[in-house]
């Protein structure tokens, strides 16, 4: 039996975790501990009651340090997940990451604790839109060479970071499939800009407002015709559902001490 801990459990995510963890078709992994914020009021409240799944008798605790488990589902802030995987690898525990907006030198950091504990990363785990990142590389090969690509997404008012962390590695994705370098043909806004488009850029539309989950769309535009491929969430349950099967597959692999950094395209089974 694998033992998860969730963390951040008062947040967004950190209740449809919570939830996704309990509804877990699997018999073989199992909600063990809750951690949220060390100043968080909810602190040795229950965890079930918290995230309206009836009570678990899992009380809410401040730090990793006081909790039992295997496996960390983290979905919270950069600054708290770093410091999280410093402890998971200094204490052989397993770990899915989902918190966004990290540098690369902060990428770097996570990849380099995979040679310490096996890590899954990625800035979306929703299987529909793995399976995009899987399409896209296809498309980019096929309609690249006489289309203009951009990326809008929009996300709820809250958000943080921007571009979001799935438009960016729907980005990468391109970039990489086209051997362009991201940081040198990336555009982020137009403003001022009064020359006509350059075909080699992949530009970026950040729209933020109101409860939206998170909509993607790659944009392929060409003489004639243009080739969308969208991404809608509805739910923060397809997330948590893609984290769980992530912490499934990932407590299957070989042992702590070989490490391994895995994406949900290695999850998934769609890495060529
Ligand atoms: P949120 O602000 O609702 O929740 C974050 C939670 O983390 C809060 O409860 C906060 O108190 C808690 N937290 C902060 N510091 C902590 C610490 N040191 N210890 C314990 N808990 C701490 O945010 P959210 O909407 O749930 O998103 C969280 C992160 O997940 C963001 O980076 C977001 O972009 C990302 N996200 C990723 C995916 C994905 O599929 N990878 C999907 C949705 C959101």
């Amino acid at each position: 039996m694998l033992k998860v801990a969730v963390a951040g459990v008062a947040g967004r995510m950190g209740r449809a975790l919570v939830q996704a963890v309990v509804e877990s078709q699997k018999s073989n992994i199992k909600l063990s501990a809750a951690v949220q914020h060390p100043k968080s009021s909810l602190l040795g409240v229950d965890v079930g009651e918290l995230a309206a799944v009836g009570r678990l008798g899992i009380p809410v605790v401040a730090s990793l340090a006081e909790a039992d488990f295997d496996l960390l589902v983290d979905f919270t802030t950069i600054e708290s997940t770093l410091s999280n995987i410093r402890y998971c690898a200094e204490n052989s525990k397993r770990i899915v990451i989902g918190t966004t907006g990290f540098t690369e030198t902060q990428k770097q950091e996570i990849a380099n604790a995979g040679a310490q504990v096996p890590i899954v990363f990625a800035a979306n785990m929703s299987v529909g839109m793995n399976l995009c990142f899987h399409l896209l590389k296809q498309m980019s090969e096929v309609l690249a060479v006489d289309s203009d690509i951009e990326i809008i997404e929009t996300h709820h008012r809250h958000k943080v970071d921007s571009p979001s962390g799935t438009a960016m590695r729907l980005g990468e994705v391109i970039a990489d499939t086209l051997g362009r370098d991201l940081d040198k043909c990336a555009v982020y806004g137009r403003e001022g800009i009064t020359e006509p488009r350059d075909r080699d850029t992949i530009g970026f539309a950040t729209v933020r407002g109101g409860d939206v989950v998170g909509d993607h769309t790659v944009l392929f535009a060409s003489e004639g015709e243009r080739v969308e491929l969208t991404h809608k969430a509805s739910s923060r349950m397809t997330f948590a559902k893609g984290a769980v099967r992530a912490a499934e597959w990932l407590g299957e692999r070989g042992p702590i001490e070989s490490g391994g950094y895995y994406d949900m395209e290695d999850v998934l089974g769609l890495r060529a």
